[in-house]
């Protein structure tokens, strides 16, 4: 069955430099990368990596970054009948700076992003009827993520919901209208307004989310793996330990495989079990869409 993703198409531009230049300085660089992300982007390739068939609904600029994502889209197998270009709107882009001691400084433009609108939703209606999964972040207008689970609702597909980045703004009723709830602790803090120092502070903050009426509540959390919470079941899947080299986008490609495993009709308790060691596996690679394992080499892996 095929999932759809209705969400974020950035391109990640990477300058590597020693110093960062001050207010009207110019400085010489050591390297630049560019690379292809948006949560969406990496939560439909992660899934498609992983032989879903993925439906990617986005907006991109009028721009060679655009050429770009939907080069990088089609390499991934991932459909782009949905990606539209929308004229004399950039891309959405993030420049980065990664200082000699490894810090980021990180600007996001969410250019063409910001013009996927509910509207849009009705060009790709029959196609997203037949999707069994709908999954969405936060990287869009909200106005359009709550369009997109209400079409969800009427048409009994599920939502899976990753309130990410976390705003405030979001309307809880709506994150009970969708199947599963997805934040990692960060998120889950700024959400609730709770401390999540701890393990009890965790649950005690997930207790008090869960019970505002969220179907299933998944929290992800980094090196400690998941917690799952529906109605008074709590379950929490330990993550492997791994030897750490870049944890960028490790959130995006859970969501991709969980997403993946329930589209395959797995159970939930399995699907999540996968999804935190293949976040884990994704951790021990550079880089965030290149880091996520083929069906292939996550199998290797896990042998
Ligand atoms: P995000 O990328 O949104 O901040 P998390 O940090 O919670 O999300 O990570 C998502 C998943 O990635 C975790 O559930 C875990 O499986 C895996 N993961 C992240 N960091 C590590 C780590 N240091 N060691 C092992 N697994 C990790």
């Amino acid at each position: 069955m095929k999932i759809a993703v209705i969400g974020s198409c950035m391109v990640d531009l990477i300058a590597y430099t020693d110093t960062v230049p001050k207010a009207g300085e110019t400085l010489v660089a050591n390297e630049f990368a560019m690379g292809c992300g948006g949560k969406g982007a990496n939560q439909a390739v992660a899934a498609s990596k992983l032989g879903a068939d993925v439906l990617m609904m986005g907006r991109v600029g009028d721009d060679a970054f655009a050429d770009n994502t939907l080069a990088n889209f089609e390499k991934y197998g991932v459909s782009t009948k949905h990606v539209n270009k929308v004229p004399g709107v950039s891309s959405g882009v993030a420049p980065i700076w990664v200082d000699a001691d490894s810090q980021n400084r990180i600007l996001i433009i969410p250019g063409a992003n910001m013009h996927l609108l509910p509207a849009d939703l009705h060009a790709a209606a029959e196609e997203l009827k037949q999707c069994s999964m709908i999954i969405l972040q936060l990287e869009i207008p909200l106005e359009t993520v709550y369009a997109a689970i209400d079409f969800g609702n009427s048409n009994g597909i599920p939502v899976l919901l990753n309130p990410a980045p976390a705003s405030t703004e979001l309307d809880i009723d709506y994150a009970c209208r969708c199947d599963y709830f997805v934040p990692n602790e960060t998120e889950l803090e700024i959400l609730t307004g709770m401390p999540v120092g701890n393990d009890d502070e965790i649950a005690a903050a997930a207790s008090t989310l869960l019970a505002k009426g969220l179907k299933n509540l998944i929290v992800t959390l980094g090196d400690k793996g998941a917690l799952w919470m529906h109605g008074d079941q709590r379950q929490h899947v330990s993550a492997p330990t791994v030897s750490a080299v870049d944890t960028t986008g490790a959130g995006d490609g859970f969501i991709g495989c969980f997403a993946a495993e329930l589209a395959a009709d797995t159970d939930v308790a399995t699907a999540l079990g996968r999804a935190v060691s293949y976040a884990s596996h994704s951790v021990t690679g550079k880089g965030t869409q290149t880091s996520y394992a083929t069906v292939d080499e996550f199998a290797k892996w896990q042998s």
